[in-house]
């Protein structure tokens, strides 16, 4: 058994017992790949990843439901978006079902690090990148790909509560017919300066507007953005430089089909937003995040008198019954690892 304190973990790095690897010559052709102890990787000063960042990643988790099962979300949808991301980086992908081989290879290896029910999940990390010493501009002649995994705590430890977030005008994450819908490794960099600014004010997270007409919402730091108005789920539209989030696209399907809401993917002046009576943002590690306000050029936009409001309540509860196997999964979206 481990020596875990499980009602102490955090989102922090801690080393687990093993790793699944798997490498490709310049034309894709991933061995079988294998698991193997966690530890360092070897890489030459060279590496396409380390000069030019051509790398992607996902993040997914499996947990514990209360019988003890283990259980994966949409893992195929995180496969799926891996081989996309790829392939805008002119990296060889990854098969995705393979991909789901590799992280369900990877989550039993390190079977005694999944926290018990409710304490937290096994977060996974596959990694991909151009591992090959190159030294002009060009794709790497060689790749890696690894998964490994990491316990964390519960998110909402200290319970469900509403986030505050600043729109920024000053910073973008990233551009039209830019990378900004790839999960690649470079859009994570110039998050730090503006994301760093944000929280020493205060703010929980920065709201990213359009690059090209500054107005319109795109995303919250690294999730997607939702808010109820006039009971109508908004959400800004894939673009291009949005993320296509996998919690995002369930939100929507359980919003039509369980909330019979209307929901409109559509292009959001940040304006609207204002009057919201709800407002969330989504994604794997937290799930879903109520905002209880907007800050834009210093003046504050409060939703629900900063209460978690019904629509988010209920999505909230309805994804992580379904992710925990308590409630019909209709849609088998869960995946039980074995
Ligand atoms: C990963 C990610 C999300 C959320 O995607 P999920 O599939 O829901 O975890 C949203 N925005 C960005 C920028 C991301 O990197």
């Amino acid at each position: 058994m481990v020596d875990i304190n499980w009602d102490e973990l955090g989102f922090d790095f801690i080393p687990t017992d093993k790793m699944f690897i798997s490498k490709a010559d310049a034309s894709g052709n991933y061995d079988e790949g294998k698991v193997v102890p966690f530890g360092n990787i070897e890489l030459s000063p060279a590496a396409c990843v380390l000069n030019y960042g051509q790398g992607v990643f996902e993040g997914m988790k499996a947990q514990r439901t209360k019988d003890g099962k283990i259980v994966l979300f949409r893992p195929l949808e995180n496969g799926k978006r891996m081989k996309e991301s790829a392939e805008r980086l002119a990296i060889p992908p990854y098969d995705p079902e393979k991909f789901v081989e590799a992280v369900k290879a990877t989550v039993l290896a390190n079977k005694d690090y999944i926290p018990p029910y409710k304490k937290g999940s096994l977060y996974i990390r596959p990694i991909l990148f151009g591992s090959g010493a190159i030294l002009g501009v060009a794709p790497s002649p060689e790749y890696t790909f690894i998964v490994f995994v990491v316990p964390v705590g519960p998110y909402y430890k200290e319970g469900f509560n509403p986030i505050k977030l600043e729109i920024i005008k000053n910073y973008h994450r990233a551009a039209p017919k830019g990378t900004g819908a790839a999960k690649a490794i470079g859009n994570y960099a110039g998050s730090l300066v503006p994301g760093k600014l944000t929280k020493s004010k205060g703010f929980a997270q920065e709201v990213y507007l359009d690059a090209k007409n500054e107005k319109y919402i795109e995303e919250v730091g690294t999730a997607n953005f939702f808010c109820v108005v006039d009971g109508v789920l908004l959400t800004p539209r894939l673009t291009g430089s949005i993320l296509p989030g996998i919690t995002r696209k369930s939100v929507i399907q359980l919003a039509k089909d369980k909330l019979g809401m209307t929901v409109e993917e559509k292009d959001i002046p940040y304006e609207e937003t204002f009057k919201s009576s709800e407002a969330f943002c989504t994604g794997t590690a937290a799930v879903i995040t109520p905002i209880g306000s907007i800050t834009f050029e210093e003046k504050e936009y409060i939703f629900n008198d900063f209460k978690v409001g019904p629509v988010t309540q209920k999505l909230y509860d309805l994804l992580v019954g379904i992710q925990r196997m308590e409630i019909d999964d209709s849609y088998n979206w869960v995946e039980v690892v074995k």
